[in-house]
């Protein structure tokens, strides 16, 4: 069973019991637009203790602002009481939530195109908002006054543009004017909610004309202070060079390609990533331009490719010479490509020919040195100076009595 059919089933169950109940917001934006919808959800006068009731599976996720989750078929389903929001003081949260009626549910929403529902027994749309109209003109536009919707929560204005890129619609004058009035607040909004929205820009293949929009708005400047300009106007030429699916990592790092490395890499700590974001993005911004090294030997690039990040790397390379239009630069890639393709089915990552144990039967200290020795005979090893355990058995003998320790 689908995510859409456990959602319905969980209308007709409420409607059957007499409550109202309609699919709610992005989902009925995407079945109008034929497209599919990440997840849908129901909206409902029922209270939550009426909907935990009803299911038998639920999660109280946020039962105080009226929000269940219902699991059918191992589908999870978010479940809202009709609502009303106030109180937003910060900018960030309401501080009162009151249950009411579809139309003001309707009227809390950020966009029109979000504010529609559906309901799936009539197959009827439910539009308060004017949502239809707009998803017909093509246009993002907050539901009433911009300025005071985007003082409620300032992460819509993230939302605006991430949606204007998806959907390669237009964002309405007024409500952009807003936008443009109000980004330096962005700033106050957590890192983690602003990578939640900055990724879906800068993943998706429309993303030169998102990132145009967080430039001119002053979004971009005001997420990452210092950034704009040159830097910004490289930004867009290098993501526009990318591949059309990107990681959010190759992503930022194509963002930042036209800062100094380490302005890049003080900068994007303010999104929180995970920790595997953090080593895939370090590894670009760091290994910049290492690749365009014509004379790069053997065992480095060994090491390059038995890490998970080579072709990002490669990717990003790519991108900004051709971004600067820089024919000398793509050379020294399309010979590396060359190199790479006739190195063949090769192990870039063997089995060190000699353990730690092995290392001190030769007679090698334990400590740093040991270390140092086991690193230089792996590269010797990566390089193909060194192929048989004999023959490595002999160079560590030739590098103890270099360093002063054989016997
Ligand atoms: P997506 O396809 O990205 O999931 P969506 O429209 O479903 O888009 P969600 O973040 O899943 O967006 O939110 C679901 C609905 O909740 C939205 O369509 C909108 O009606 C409402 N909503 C979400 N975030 C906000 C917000 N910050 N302010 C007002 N309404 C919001
Ligand atoms: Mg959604």
């Amino acid at each position: 069973m689908s995510n859409k059919q456990a959602a319905i089933e969980i209308v007709q169950r409420l409607q059957g019991h007499g409550f109202q109940a309609l699919l709610a917001g992005g989902c009925v934006r995407d079945m109008l637009l034929g497209r599919p919808a990440k997840d849908y959800d129901v909206a409902t006068d029922a209270q939550p203790a009426d909907v935990m009731r009803l299911f038998h599976r639920t999660l109280k996720v946020g039962a105080q602002f009226g929000v269940v989750i219902v699991l059918v078929h191992n589908e999870q389903v978010e479940v809202a009481t009709f609502r009303s929001e106030a109180g937003y003081e910060d900018g960030r949260h309401p501080t009162e939530v009151r249950f009411t009626s579809a139309a003001e549910d309707a009227s809390r929403r950020d966009f029109t195109i979000n504010g529609m529902f559906y309901d799936p027994r009539k197959e009827q749309v439910i539009d308060y908002v004017e949502g239809q109209a707009d998803l017909a003109r093509r246009v993002i536009r907050t539901i009433g006054d911009p300025e005071e919707r985007f003082g409620e929560d300032y992460l819509r204005m993230l939302r605006a543009v991430r949606f204007s890129t998806r959907l390669g619609f237009a964002i309405e004058p007024e409500t952009y004017a807003a936008v443009h009035r109000n980004a330096a607040k962005i700033a106050r909004i957590s890192g983690e909610r602003i990578a939640a929205e900055l990724e879906g820009i800068l993943v998706h293949p429309n993303r030169v004309r998102g990132v145009a929009m967080l430039l001119e708005t002053g979004l971009a400047g005001a997420i990452f202070p210092g950034f704009g300009g040159e830097p910004g106007r490289q930004a867009v030429a290098v993501l526009g060079r990318l591949r059309r699916k990107v990681s959010f990592p190759l992503a930022l790092a194509a963002f930042f390609a036209g800062c100094p490395a380490q302005f890049a890499l003080e900068k994007y700590e303010i999104l929180k990533l995970s920790n595997k974001q953090v080593r895939h993005i370090e590894f670009l911004l760091s290994h910049r331009g290492s690749l365009l090294d014509a004379a790069m030997s053997l065992a480095p690039l060994k090491k390059f490719l038995a890490g998970p990040y080579f072709w990002d790397l490669y990717e990003l390379e790519r991108a900004i010479q051709k971004a600067a239009g820089a024919r000398q630069g793509l050379t020294p890639l399309s010979k590396l490509r060359r190199r790479i393709r006739d190195l063949g089915d090769i192990d870039v990552k063997p089995k060190p020919l000699l353990n730690g144990h092995d290392l001190m039967r030769l007679g090698a200290t334990p400590g740093p040195s040991l270390g140092q020795l086991a690193e230089e005979l792996y590269v010797a090893q990566l390089e193909g100076d060194v192929t048989t355990g004999e023959q490595a058995e002999q160079w560590v003998g030739q590098w103890l009595s270099r360093h002063g320790e054989s016997q």
